[in-house]
């Protein structure tokens, strides 16, 4: 393997083992030692459940060293897509903590379908009569339709398989035959402004993830290259058979810390 001077780096599966954000062994020691090496890494996740300052916060206490200026989750995103569009205010369908970070990016959280967007997010407390506010709010006011990512389900913290936010924005897109705004990975947009101000061309990159199918289809359909590892939910290399040859990881190791950057 070449070495590669840019890195885009998942984080649940791929630098922390799971929702108690416990670090891959020796990933902290590893991701430190990347600035001194010049090497530059970005962390990109579709993270729902905490807010972005929290999980920064969280990542740190774990002893990650990085600019917040080098994070991007689908919650970052969101805010600057609908600050793109100029929008004020927000019905966001997701947990306490996403709607204090909105306030506090100078978008109004409103519980009413008066609002100019929906942000469907992950919100365990979700029922028919706020998914009919939403509704209203979108046919009736115009609202902009915005999803933090389209992943069908995930693990929750009962170790449960829940249902994520993918199939509550498709209720919402049928309901009201709009098409949603997608924020996190895989989208196009969202790798685009991760890269932002890094002055290579996409080969020069390397996107690395847990999931060879979502994160690293989309970032590999960039002309990105990538790399599966072997922490997260998806841990068997014969997996990657299911994905078109051309859209197959670069490569596959089992740890973030075996990547020879
Ligand atoms: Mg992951």
């Amino acid at each position: 393997m070449r070495n590669y001077t840019h890195l885009l780096l998942d984080i649940e599966g791929t630098i922390v083992l799971d929702k108690l954000y416990a670090p891959v062994p020796g990933a902290v020691e590893w991701f430190n030692s990347l600035a001194p090496r010049g090497v530059r890494a970005r962390l990109v996740t579709n993270n729902t459940t905490e807010s972005p300052d929290d999980l920064y916060e969280i990542l740190v206490s774990k002893g990650f060293v990085f600019e917040k200026s080098d994070y991007f989750t689908c919650l970052t995103e969101a805010v600057v897509r609908m600050r793109r569009r100029k929008i004020k205010s927000c019905y966001a369908m997701a947990a306490p903590a996403v709607k204090d970070y909105l306030r506090r990016q100078g978008i109004e959280p409103v519980e009413n379908s008066s609002a100019q967007s929906i942000l469907v997010g992950y919100d365990p407390t979700l029922t028919y009569e706020k998914m009919n506010m939403a509704v209203s709010a979108i046919i009736e006011n115009g609202a902009v339709l915005f999803t933090l990512h389209r992943n069908r389900r995930f693990v929750n913290e009962k170790r449960e398989i829940a249902m994520s936010a993918g199939p509550i924005a498709a209720a919402l897109e049928h309901a009201t035959l709009t098409r949603a705004v997608v924020c996190g990975k895989p989208e196009r947009r969202f790798f685009l402004d991760a890269i932002k101000g890094w002055d290579v061309p996409e080969g020069e990159i390397l996107m690395v993830s847990d999931d060879p199918f979502a994160d690293l289809v989309g970032a590999k359909r960039l002309g990105m290259a990538t790399c599966w590892v072997l922490t997260g939910s998806q841990r068997d290399p014969k997996a990657a058979e299911k994905i078109a040859v051309k859209h197959r990881p670069n490569y596959i190791f089992n740890s973030v810390v075996d990547i020879p950057a």
